[in-house]
């Protein structure tokens, strides 16, 4: 009994200590990036020189974007950090460490993979879908932390997860999979599970509800809308787009 009591507290004791490092490491982080651009309330930084033209340029359009569906932010500070694919990513978002970037809605910092500035370009840690338009990201990426100070940090989590990134995603107007392919994966039935496939579905149904069926970004976030009608809605009409379209091709080859 006393064994496994010092076990115990030995254990106890290495989780703090983890944890403490972890806090002061997360403190301490941004001292490590020593170059930085601003455009508003966006801030970019990496440990990488970069043309700061280009990056004012790139967050000047993410800005822009962001702007006209959410007016001015000012009051939201944005920390975005380009890690240049260092293994402190792994660090700084832990739980997507195959991403191209991240936000843990904590303190409105977001992590970057790696950005390449100049190209106006962010890369992924994985074998395939891993290049995107950077500016694109930003928009996604920062889009979360408005939805954070707009509903709160404990209700972001309870928000639905295909709402919180199907909409980041349709104000950023794409995902990272295609939007073509992404429908002709699904009119043949070979939408699979991975990630960038679910972030299609998700980018595709709030795009659906909103442009076609006239919802409003409320309706989705409040559920008032409910996911089953718009994936219903949105598999009719590519259904009919399917069957007009093969009839199309049955009447040319004739
Ligand atoms: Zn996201």
């Amino acid at each position: 009994m006393k064994y496994a009591i010092k076990l115990f507290s030995l254990f106890f004791k290495s989780i703090l200590l983890l944890v403490i490092l972890y806090v002061f490491w997360y403190l301490t982080f941004p001292s490590i990036f020593g170059y930085s651009a601003s455009y508003k309330n966006i801030h970019f930084h990496s440990q990488n020189k970069f043309n700061t033209e280009m990056a004012i340029k790139i967050l000047a359009s993410a800005s822009q974007k962001l702007e006209s569906h959410y007016g001015e932010r000012n009051e939201v500070e944005i920390n975005i950090y380009d890690f240049q694919s260092s293994k402190f990513y792994g660090l700084a978002n832990p739980m997507a460490l195959s991403s191209f970037g991240g936000n843990p809605v904590i303190d409105d910092k977001i992590f970057l993979y790696h950005a390449d500035v100049n190209n106006n370009l962010a890369y992924a840690n994985r074998a395939e879908s891993n290049e995107v338009n950077l500016r694109n990201v930003l928009i996604h990426e920062i889009v979360h932390s408005y939805q954070k100070h707009d509903y709160g940090m404990l209700k972001m989590f309870s928000l639905p997860l295909w709402v919180v990134e199907g909409h980041a995603d349709y104000i950023r107007g794409e995902s990272s999979l295609d939007y073509q392919t992404g429908l002709n994966l699904l009119s043949s039935n070979k939408l699979g599970s991975s990630p960038a496939e679910w972030y299609f579905l998700s980018y595709a149904l709030v795009k659906h509800a909103i442009d076609e069926m006239g919802a409003t970004p409320e309706s989705l976030y409040n559920e008032t809308l409910k996911k089953e009608d718009v994936h219903h809605s949105f598999l009719s009409v590519v259904n009919s787009n399917r069957i007009t379209h093969m009839s199309l091709s049955l009447v040319n080859s004739q």
